[in-house]
């Protein structure tokens, strides 16, 4: 039997978004709201476009501006629709709008929260806007009392990397599982630098990271060192930024346009076509998007062959490269500094525990150069590297 291969689609119901986030790059309060007709026919494109398994996210802008009205309607007719060929759902949400009715209905369709929280709420309030973090929290209790699973993404910021050691024991300290995201170049102000992460500072962030997560390494999660660690250790990238996401990925933005991710929604140029039309893949291939995301995938086999890495690296994400040069293929991602930064530690200190311990005749000590080990780390992950599944963004 021919073997399944999941992809990953992401409804973008509308780019609206209540709060203001400093470096937000992709809010839009103009942008409309997606009508139940576009959500039927996404699922009448789906259920003939691939017979894999499919997860569904919904993704913004702010996905609860659609209100409880869209989820009654979208919910069942996406989970009756694709049962044939196995769906399950996910959300990226601030969760200001997350009411009891909401939850609650999120709950029924076991749809875990990806969330945004930057660390203390000071820290949070002065890039994300004052009364931010109350209203995510408050939000957050309301989807702790209806049992649904939050995770938070916390986004470093030129600013907040001052504070990485709050930041962390912050997230130690509540108990959450900690997603990072380096703030990108917002597309939106005159000055789009002003908030990113330089890719030196990130790449000496994850280091920083990894050290204190090998510390604390039955305390905290820290999903992005697992995600690199599992790259390393099975040769393959395990979220998209790592691996050619164009044949696994897609998004629908609020008009019915297919994407090949959330974050080109929006932009004219990089539709691939409508749900209203029901394309095939092969039509999708057909279009002036598909063929520029094919031309950065082949770009980077010539440009990264060299580097040791390019298995479970793969030249980063798409997005990354081509949206500032106006999409010209000019480069790899410009985070190619920090992940060979990062790759080149796990590496060296992989090799250094495992062929170390070999020469000596024994298992790697728990600590190698006064620093905690890699090995505790590996048992972690190893289990679910079996599984190998491609974690959504
Ligand atoms: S790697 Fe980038 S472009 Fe590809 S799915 Fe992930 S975020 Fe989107
Ligand atoms: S680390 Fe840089 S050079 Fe190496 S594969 Fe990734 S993007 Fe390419």
């Amino acid at each position: 039997m021919p073997r399944k291969a999941p992809f990953h689609v992401m409804i973008i119901p509308t780019l609206g978004c209540p709060s203001n986030c400093s470096y937000c790059w992709s809010s839009d309060e103009k942008s409309p709201i997606m009508d139940t007709q576009t959500v039927d026919q996404t699922v009448e494109w789906l259920r003939e476009f691939r017979k894999d398994p499919v997860t569904i996210t919904f993704h913004g802008g702010e996905p609860l501006m659609a209100g409880l009205k869209f989820y009654r309607h979208a919910l069942p007719v996406l989970a009756d629709g694709l049962r044939h060929i196995g769906v399950s759902f996910a959300m990226q949400s601030n969760m200001w709008l997350l009411s009891p009715e909401l939850a609650e209905i999120l709950a029924e369709y076991k749809i875990p929260i990806g969330s945004s929280l930057d660390g203390p709420q000071e820290v949070n309030d002065s890039q994300r806007g004052r009364g931010y973090y109350e209203k995510t929290m408050r939000g957050y209790r309301t989807a702790k009392e209806h049992g649904l699973s939050v995770r938070f993404i916390c986004t470093f910021t030129s600013q907040s990397v001052r504070f990485k050691e709050d930041i962390f024991n912050f997230f130690m300290e509540n108990g959450f599982v900690m997603k990072l995201h380096p703030a990108l170049p917002s597309l939106r102000g005159s000055d789009p630098d002003s908030w990113s992460l330089a890719p030196q500072d990130y790449g000496e962030l994850l280091v920083y990271l990894l050290d204190r997560y090998l510390e604390k390494i039955n305390e905290v999660e820290i999903m992005n060192i697992n995600d690199l660690c599992r790259g390393v250790l099975t040769s393959r990238g395990t979220v998209c930024t790592f691996a050619d996401c164009m044949d696994s990925t897609y998004a629908v933005g609020p008009e019915g346009s297919i994407y090949p991710c959330y974050r080109f929604v929006g932009m004219p140029q990089f539709v691939m076509g409508n749900v209203s039309d029901r394309p095939s893949l092969d039509d999708l291939k057909a279009s002036a998007a598909w063929k520029r995301m094919q031309e950065f995938k082949e770009y980077v086999n010539k440009e990264c062959k060299s580097c040791r890495h390019i298995r479970y690296c793969r030249g980063g994400c798409p997005y990354n490269a081509i949206v500032p040069t106006s999409g010209e293929i000019a480069g790899v991602d410009p985070h190619c500094l920090a992940y060979r930064r990062i790759f080149d530690e796990i590496n060296s200190r992989f090799n250094k525990e495992m062929f170390g311990g070999m020469r000596r005749g024994a298992f790697p000590e728990p600590y190698s150069d006064g620093k905690p080990s890699m090995m505790a780390l590996m048992r972690k992950i190893s289990s679910d590297a079996v599984q190998g599944e491609m974690n959504p963004v």
